[in-house]
């Protein structure tokens, strides 16, 4: 479930069509479909918002996926058990950001753009 109470945030949907944006205004509220590929926005400066993730249980492992800009085709991905967003996700994103050879796109040779992409 995600909230914004302060500015306006969007969350990338990744599908069978490629990336679709669902925009989401401050103070309305939104449910992502789940098992849904997403990275969520929020571009406007001192913006805030309430997310309501579910519990994560020992033993379930999260994915962490990049698509190719040009062609949708899976570049890269990692799965992890995450026990703190903080602490756990920002060497997965900069090991991404880092390697060229893994933002390769298999399909086209397309290079995913990292950190710019978003
Ligand atoms: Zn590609």
């Amino acid at each position: 479930m995600v909230l914004p109470v302060r500015g306006d945030m969007h969350i990338n949907l990744q599908t069978d069509e490629g990336v679709v944006t669902q925009h989401v205004r401050e103070g309305e509220m939104w449910l992502l479909p789940r098992n849904t590929p997403h990275s969520p926005q929020r571009p406007d400066p001192g913006s805030a918002g309430v997310v309501i993730e579910r519990i994560r249980e020992e033993g379930v492992l999260e994915k962490f996926q990049w698509y190719c800009l040009n062609c949708n085709h899976l570049v890269h991905e990692v799965e992890l058990q995450v026990r703190d967003i903080v602490v756990d996700l920002p060497p997965v994103f900069e090991q991404f950001y880092a390697d060229e050879t893994v933002r390769k796109c298999d399909n086209c040779g397309a290079v995913h753009p990292g950190k710019a992409a978003r």
